[in-house]
C-alpha cells in the first residue's frame, strides 16, 4: 500500500483521494484553500456523458470571429492574454486536422462510457444516491437551420454509442411546460443526468475522506520534488515539503505550473464560465436544457435554477466580469419567462481546458511516482469518479479499464 499525496481538493482531486482510500492507500490532501470556491463548486451539475465532441474550429467558418466581436458573446479573449494563449490556440487548430477529430471523439466516448456507473457508485458510497436525477437532457432549437447544422454532430455521437431521440414540439411542451413555446426542434439525450448541487458533493466527499482518516494540509504547492527515487515530495510556498510514495496532481487549471516544475509540459488554459443561480425558480425545469443556438444551459438544481455558459480566456489572475452572468440571464428570460430574481447569485469558475478536450490522466514522463489527473474542461464533474478509478488502477499497478495513451501528458 502507498502513501498518496493528492494536490488539489476540487472534485477531481477528491475523487482520486476517495478511490485511493477505498483501495486501502493512506491519503494526504494538499490544497491552499479547501473550502475555496473553484470550478467544482458552482458548475452546471450535468453528468454529461453524451459529450464526446471535441472543441474544434473545423467547419466553423467566421462564427468564432463574430462571437469575439460581441463583447458579451459566448467566446471572449482578453487582449492582454492573447499572446499567452497562442501555443494552446495553435494546438486547438490541429484538433480538426486529419483523423484527429474522430480519434479524440473515440477517446472521450471511451472515458464517458465509464462515467455514469462510476459516478453512481461514488454517490452510493457517500450516501448521496438521491442527489442524482437520471431524466436525460433536452437540446432545443429555435430554427430549422440550427437543427440542420447540428445533424453531423448528432451522427458523430450516435456512432459512438450515445442514445438520443427527437421530441415533437407537443411532447416538449409536456416535458418542459416552463419553456416559452418558441422551439421548433428538440432532442432528448437519454445518456445524461444531473445532480442536486455540485458543492454538496464536494463538501460530503471532503468530510467522508476526513472521517476515514485522510490528512489535510493547507498549503500552496510550488513544485514537485523527484530527487529521491524512493519517495516524492510536494514543496509548499512556506518551505514545508509533504512527502509520500506517490503524488497525484489534480490542481485543475493551475496544474500545468506544477507539472512544469519537473519538466513535464501540458497545455491547459483557464476557460472561464459564468452563471446565475435563481433559488426561486428551481422547479421551472425538470431536467437540464441546452439552448443550442444561444450556447447556454439551464439546470434545475436543488439550490435553484442555474443558468450559464460562456468561454472566456483571460488567464488565471484577471478579475471576473459578472456582466457575462447578467448577459446570459437576460438571454435566458426570452426562453424562460417570469424568472424569479430574489436571492440570485452570480458565479465564475475556471474550467481547466486542454486544446484537444481530453483530460490528462497518467504518469509523468519523468517519474512513475507522479500521476496527473487534470484538464477535464467542461466535463470535470462527469469524469471525476472515473478519473479516480483510473488513477487508483495506476496506483495499484493494474491495467486500467480503458487505453490511457490518448490522455498521456506526453502528447503535448
Ligand atoms: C460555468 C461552468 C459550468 C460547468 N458545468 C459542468 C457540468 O455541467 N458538468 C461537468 O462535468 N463539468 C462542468 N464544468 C466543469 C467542471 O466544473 C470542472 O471541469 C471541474 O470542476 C474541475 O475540477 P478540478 O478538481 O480539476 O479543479 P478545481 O475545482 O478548480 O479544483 C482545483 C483545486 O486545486 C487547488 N489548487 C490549485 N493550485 C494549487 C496549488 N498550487 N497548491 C494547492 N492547491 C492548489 C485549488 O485551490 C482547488 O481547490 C463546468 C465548469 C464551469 C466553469
Amino acid at each position: 500500500m502507498h502513501h498518496v499525496v493528492v494536490v488539489g481538493a476540487g472534485i477531481v482531486g477528491l475523487s482520486c483521494a476517495w478511490a485511493a482510500q477505498r483501495r486501502g492507500h493512506a491519503v494526504t490532501l494538499v490544497d491552499r484553500d479547501f473550502e475555496g470556491d473553484r470550478a467544482s463548486h458552482g458548475n452546471a451539475g450535468g453528468i454529461a456523458v453524451a459529450e464526446c465532441i471535441p472543441l474544434s474550429l473545423a467547419g466553423m467558418g467566421l462564427k468564432p470571429l463574430r462571437w469575439l466581436l460581441d463583447p458579451l458573446g459566448p467566446l471572449a479573449i482578453r487582449p492582454s492574454h492573447a499572446p499567452h494563449l497562442l501555443p494552446w490556440f495553435l494546438a486547438l487548430r490541429r484538433v480538426g486536422a486529419g483523423a484527429n477529430y474522430a480519434r479524440i471523439g473515440d477517446a472521450l466516448a471511451a472515458l464517458n462510457r465509464l462515467c455514469l456507473p462510476d459516478f453512481t457508485g461514488m454517490l452510493d458510497d457517500l450516501g448521496l444516491a438521491g442527489d442524482l436525477h437520471r431524466r436525460g437532457a433536452l437540446t432545443v432549437y429555435e430554427s430549422d437551420a440550427g437543427y440542420e447544422a447540428d445533424k453531423a454532430s448528432w451522427q458523430f455521437k450516435r456512432e459512438r454509442g450515445v442514445r438520443f431521440h427527437d421530441v415533437s414540439t407537443e411532447a416538449l411542451r409536456e416535458l418542459e411546460p416552463g419553456l416559452a413555446p418558441v422551439f421548433k426542434h428538440a432532442v432528448m439525450v437519454e445518456d445524461w443526468a444531473h445532480i442536486n448541487d455540485p458543492k454538496r458533493i464536494v463538501d460530503v466527499l471532503r468530510e467522508r475522506l476526513r472521517e476515514r482518516g485522510a490528512r489535510f494540509v493547507r498549503a500552496e504547492a510550488s513544485g514537485i520534488d523527484i530527487g529521491d527515487p524512493a519517495r516524492v515530495g510536494i514543496r509548499g510556498n512556506d518551505g514545508q515539503v509533504v512527502h509520500g510514495d506517490k503524488v497525484v496532481i489534480a490542481a485543475g487549471a493551475w496544474s500545468a505550473r506544477l507539472a512544469r516544475s519537473i519538466a513535464d509540459r501540458a497545455l491547459v488554459e483557464s476557460e472561464r464560465g459564468y452563471n446565475t443561480t435563481l433559488p426561486g425558480s428551481a422547479s421551472r425545469l425538470n431536467r437540464e436544457v441546452i439552448f443550442a443556438e444561444r450556447m447556454f444551459v439551464a439546470t434545475p438544481l436543488s439550490v435553484g435554477l442555474r443558468i450559464g455558459g460562456a468561454a472566456e480566456f483571460a488567464g488565471l489572475e484577471a478579475p471576473a466580469n459578472y456582466k457575462r452572468s447578467a448577459a446570459l440571464l437576460k438571454l435566458a428570460r426570452r426562453y424562460l419567462p417570469d424568472l424569479d430574481d430574489e436571492g440570485a447569485k452570480q458565479w465564475m469558475g475556471n474550467r481547466p481546458t486542454t486544446p484537444d478536450s481530453l483530460p490528462v490522466i497518467g504518469p509523468s514522463r519523468h517519474s512513475p511516482n507522479v500521476l496527473y489527473a487534470f484538464g477535464h474542461g467542461h466535463l470535470g464533474l462527469t469524469q471525476s469518479a472515473s478519473t479516480g478509478h483510473l488513477v487508483a488502477d495506476l496506483l495499484d499497478g493494474k491495467q486500467p479499464g480503458i487505453d490511457l495513451t490518448p490522455f498521456s501528458i506526453a502528447r503535448f
